[in-house]
């Protein structure tokens, strides 16, 4: 690894400052993922940024929306009685992810950012567009199980990994982010981008800006929802397949719905087709496969992950038959 300076931030704005001095320096927060990439060389930065100190770790409750700081703990955001009773699928999503040990340390901002989990992009000795731009991707072709099925491009077929993330897409969450031209909200659907020629850039967050909060807008989803994710291991592993499934319900009639899926794109991927198609039916089996047939219309294997096209299908049915029973 190389030498770096750490200094630690006592304010957003002074974060901001402190980062927009530098050419290359990173904020971290939990660590979890840009220590593991900075022991791999995978990122070098010269500088940290440490945000710890910074008073954005409250979860507060207001008219109309939930705001959640960006240094909240996974854990402390999964486990907190008001966001159980009233977005039980965040929580859900969130408990879903990593082990207690990461979620302890793990925070709402670097969740958002952490990088993809494709094997190539790890190992330094294989090409890879998005840790190299223009070096060449060595999924497509190569290994790729756990590789994108939607919104994949020739650069890049790999997936954002984050569970909390798909769950805030189903949830209409908007990013509030501080930087050296001011503050700023993103809708979350914006927050994450699909990787086109660009695969290097994650995210429509500008160069030096800092996450400050993640706001919910209320919702009559907390009754019938559910967050389904399949994986290798029951625990400490990342999606194969995810759906994050919500449903507002007037007895079997579907008032309102909201659906997103992880570990099949380069973002959270929402499923409107299939959202627009459920509202105003009622639940049923029938209903729930054709929502499933539609989302699944414009997906693509690349070889090794062509089961996710069946799993795809399948997770979505039982994710909303789960969430309709509840
Ligand atoms: C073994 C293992 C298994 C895992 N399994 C899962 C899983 O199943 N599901 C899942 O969702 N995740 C999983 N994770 C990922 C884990 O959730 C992330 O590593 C964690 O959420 C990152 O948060 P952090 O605070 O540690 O970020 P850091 O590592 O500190 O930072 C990550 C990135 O975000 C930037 N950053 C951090 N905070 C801010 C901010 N406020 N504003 C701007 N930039 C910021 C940093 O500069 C850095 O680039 C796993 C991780 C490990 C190591
Ligand atoms: S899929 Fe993306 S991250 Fe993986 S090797 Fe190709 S360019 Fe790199």
């Amino acid at each position: 690894m190389k030498n770096f300076q750490i200094i630690k931030a006592l304010s957003a704005k002074t974060a901001v400052t402190n980062l927009s001095k530098e050419t290359d320096a990173k904020f971290i927060a939990g660590g979890t993922n840009l220590v593991d990439l900075m022991k791999k060389n995978i990122t070098a930065p010269d500088k940290l940024v440490d945000i710890n100190g910074l008073d954005l770790k409250k979860i507060e409750f207001l008219k109309g929306k939930t705001v959640i700081g960006a240094l909240a703990k996974n854990s402390d955001v999964a486990s907190d009685k008001t966001i159980k009773e009233n977005f039980p699928l965040l929580s859900l999503a969130l408990s879903a992810g990593a082990s207690q040990q990461i979620r302890n340390m793990a925070t709402v901002g670097g969740n958002m950012l952490q990088r993809t989990r494709c094997s190539y992009f790890y190992n330094t000795d294989m090409p890879c567009n998005k840790r190299v731009p223009k070096s060449g991707c060595g999924a497509i072709g190569g290994s790729n199980r756990m590789s994108a099925i939607f919104g994949a491009s020739e650069s890049c077929i790999a997936v954002h990994p984050s569970d909390m993330c798909v769950a805030l897409a189903a949830l209409d969450a908007v990013v509030t982010v501080e930087g050296p031209k001011g503050s700023r909200k993103i809708d979350f659907k914006d927050f994450h981008r699909l990787p086109g020629n660009t695969p290097e850039k994650d995210t429509t967050l500008e160069n030096k800006e800092l996450i400050t909060s993640v706001e919910i807008p209320e919702n009559h989803f907390a009754k019938n929802s559910h967050y389904l994710k399949i994986r290798d291991r029951t625990s400490y592993a990342f999606a194969l397949v995810s759906v994050a499934a919500a449903l507002d319900l007037n007895g079997k009639n579907i008032k309102e719905v909201r659906l997103a899926m992880g570990g099949v794109a380069h973002k959270p991927w929402r499923l409107t087709e299939a959202e627009k198609f459920l509202k105003g039916k009622e639940v049923s089996e029938t209903v729930f496969t054709q929502a499933a047939d539609l989302a699944m219309k414009e997906a693509k294997g690349y070889g090794d992950n062509n089961f996710k096209l069946t799993l795809g299908k399948n997770a979505i049915v039982e994710a909303l038959t789960i969430a309709a029973s509840k």
